[in-house]
């Protein structure tokens, strides 16, 4: 029986988890989305595989958009993970190529209820911290910004990423930034 949608989320996202088995991640994001499409041309499916961010390493451009090609690096401390993803996106074309209809969606940070507490990425440390009494651990000045999306927005528009024949990378999160210290703040 045919598979109508296929929505691609499978990866370790946290630097904490994905930096823990580099093969394991570069696996997951390579072999991982090549058994995914195999299986598409299997069962005549539509591909929205999650994409992110990381595919820009560190960027020289603010905001980044689609058409910038990154910033990269193959042995850093977040390459199994960009890197995989970046591969991952190539499949995904090459896979386009042979027939596949695929939508990529290039996430941005998102949070929302039932994220691990200890999942070691800056909205649950501040928390967890925050409730705790715990100085809140900010790295290096602060200074650094991301953009943080709600997780029932990104779901939305990935179902409408899913819905559109949009077959492009989009970049989705929110528009405006903010430092890393003024998330302090605003938790704190
Ligand atoms: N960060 C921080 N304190 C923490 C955890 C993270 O200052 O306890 C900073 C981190 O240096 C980075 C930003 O928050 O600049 C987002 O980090 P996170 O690991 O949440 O996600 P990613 O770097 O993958 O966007």
């Amino acid at each position: 029986e045919d598979i109508k949608e296929i929505y691609h989320l499978a990866c370790p996202a946290s630097p904490k988890y994905y930096q823990k088995d580099d093969i394991y991640t570069l696996n997951t994001c390579y072999k991982g989305t090549e058994n995914i499409l195999n299986l598409a041309l299997k069962k005549n499916s539509k591909v929205l595989l999650t994409s992110t961010s990381e595919i820009y390493g560190e960027p020289l451009e603010h905001p980044q958009n689609e058409e910038y090609r990154g910033n990269v690096n193959t042995f850093g401390p977040r390459s199994c993970y960009d890197e995989g993803k970046r591969v991952a996106e190539s499949l995904m074309y090459a896979y386009k190529k042979i027939g596949i209809d695929i939508r990529i969606a290039r996430i941005f940070n998102t949070y929302g209820p039932n994220m691990r507490i200890n999942d070691g990425r800056v909205v649950t440390n501040f928390i967890s911290q925050a409730l705790s009494n715990q100085p809140i651990t900010i790295y290096g000045d602060g200074s650094q910004t991301r953009s943080f999306c709600y997780v029932d927005n990104m779901v939305d528009g990935l179902i409408k990423l899913m819905d559109s024949d949009y077959d492009k990378p989009l970049n989705l999160g929110n528009p405006e930034e903010t430092t890393i210290k003024e998330l302090a703040e605003m938790i704190k």
